[in-house]
């Protein structure tokens, strides 16, 4: 009776229930600029006759980018928290692997039930999962599920008070139909932590535990750790404390328990010392070019840039060029420092080559009004002989900013007028 018992609850997907989140925007530690994006959206679900009233058009959907464990989950749960609203989770992956027709029923339900609790936030985890954008599991399927969640989308006003929030630590593997607008048109970055952000972080976790620790000691042994890995360190290190009979956490205790937290995170990436400066020239290659040819951006880490994806009314090729010089800067710095090419350009050397496609076919800014085979390679061709140029009289500026990144692990737009200042 038992095992029948179970074997019924594992087959049947859980019932969708929403809860009532306990988690506000103080409890998320450091991402300021991401909590005041947000700020809007939790202004809308609590006043949404305000903007009503104005026929204000907020996005539908809201899509949280960034590496596993930096607290997308935890935001969108804050906002709920925040709003005072109620919080619908579902994991993509749980939609697809269900029988065939019941990720879309599923959908279904999950909206329909969302709309009955309006205001309300659902979070969908893990979108990439949904989509015909990547193999493995039947696509049929998969493809189905797709259709439903844009139905749903695309089929309520946004006045109805459903805030969708998906996250997604890989941008390119989600189906370009989600994309499109309309849909996750608001897309918001959540970098790695830096020195600044790891030590809020630390200092959280910190708070309730005895210890005599210095935080920025710490912080400076976890570059490339996680919000959770961070999380996870403080509380390895708490046990070490008690382990060795010890009345706090001191800096040993951290010490002892890094290997094994790196270890245990194997997706957290910790940087050997040359890989650390291969990384810094390549950051600081970017930020220089995006202050040199005026592409928007706040600040450039070690790990992360925040350059602004602003969708401008009208963009010309010459600000299209200048991005792409972005995108491609890093990859000439490490060409021109270390006769090498390295796989940190990945991500970078995409999104240039999406938006020398966009350029060419969509635009018409090839070498005449019909795509060519060769215009990609030749824009593309242009831009990376440009920025390597551009680099070449730079190296003074390029390496402050390098050893900027290395000391802070980060830079803002300020700091490199200054630098720019001091170099000519
Ligand atoms: P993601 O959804 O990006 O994978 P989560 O939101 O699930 O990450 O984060 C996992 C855990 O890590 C959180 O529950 C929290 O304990 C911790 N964490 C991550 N980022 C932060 C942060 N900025 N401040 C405090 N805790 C954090």
């Amino acid at each position: 009776q038992r095992n029948h018992a179970f074997e019924l609850e594992t087959l049947m997907p859980a019932r969708i229930t929403p809860v009532a989140s306990t988690v506000s925007f103080k409890d998320v530690a450091g991402i300021e600029g991401v909590k005041e994006e947000l700020s809007e959206i939790v202004d809308f679900l609590k006043y949404p006759s305000k903007y009503r009233s104005f026929g204000i058009t907020l996005p539908k959907g809201v899509l949280l980018v960034g590496p596993p464990g930096v607290g997308k989950t935890m935001i969108a749960k804050a906002v709920a928290g925040e709003a005072n609203v109620p919080f619908f989770y579902q994991s993509g992956a749980s939609f697809v692997q269900i029988y065939v027709g019941m990720g879309a029923k599923r959908v279904r339900e999950l909206f329909a039930k969302a709309k009955s609790y309006a205001p309300s936030i659902v979070f969908i985890d893990e979108i990439d999962a949904v989509g015909k954008a990547r193999g493995g599991m039947r696509n049929d399927e998969r493809e189905a599920t797709l259709n439903q969640l844009l139905t749903e989308i695309d089929g309520f006003e946004d006045s109805s008070g459903v805030m969708v929030i998906a996250a997604t630590n890989r941008i390119e593997m989600i189906d370009e139909a989600l994309l499109r607008s309309g849909r996750f048109d608001r897309r918001i970055f959540l970098p790695m932590p830096d020195f600044e952000d790891r030590q809020k972080i630390l200092r959280t976790y910190l708070k309730d535990k005895p210890s005599s620790v210095d935080v920025e000691e710490v912080a400076r042994m976890s570059v490339g750790f996680s919000g959770a890995a961070l999380a996870t360190f403080v509380n390895e290190a708490a046990i070490n404390a008690l382990r060795r009979g010890g009345v706090s956490i001191v800096l040993e205790d951290f010490q002892a328990v890094r290997d094994k937290v790196l270890l245990g995170k194997h997706k957290v990436m910790s940087l050997s010392e040359t890989e650390k400066r291969i990384q810094a020239s390549y950051q600081a290659a970017k930020a220089l070019c995006a202050h040199w040819f005026e592409v928007e951006f706040d600040k450039v880490t070690l790990m992360n840039d925040r350059l602004k994806e602003i969708d401008r009314e009208i963009e010309s090729k010459t600000q299209m060029m200048g991005k792409m010089k972005v995108y491609l800067a890093g990859m000439a710095a490490s060409k021109m420092l270390y006769n090498e090419h390295y796989s940190n350009s990945k991500e970078d050397l995409a999104r240039a080559r999406e938006l020398a496609e966009a350029m060419v076919n969509t635009y018409g800014m090839g070498a005449s009004l019909f795509p060519q085979a060769t215009d990609l390679a030749t824009l593309l061709g242009e831009a990376s002989k440009e920025v390597e140029s551009f680099l070449e009289g730079m190296r003074t500026p390029l390496e402050a900013i390098t050893e900027r990144l290395l000391a802070k692990e980060s830079v803002t737009k300020e700091e490199i007028g200054t630098i720019m200042r001091e170099c000519f």
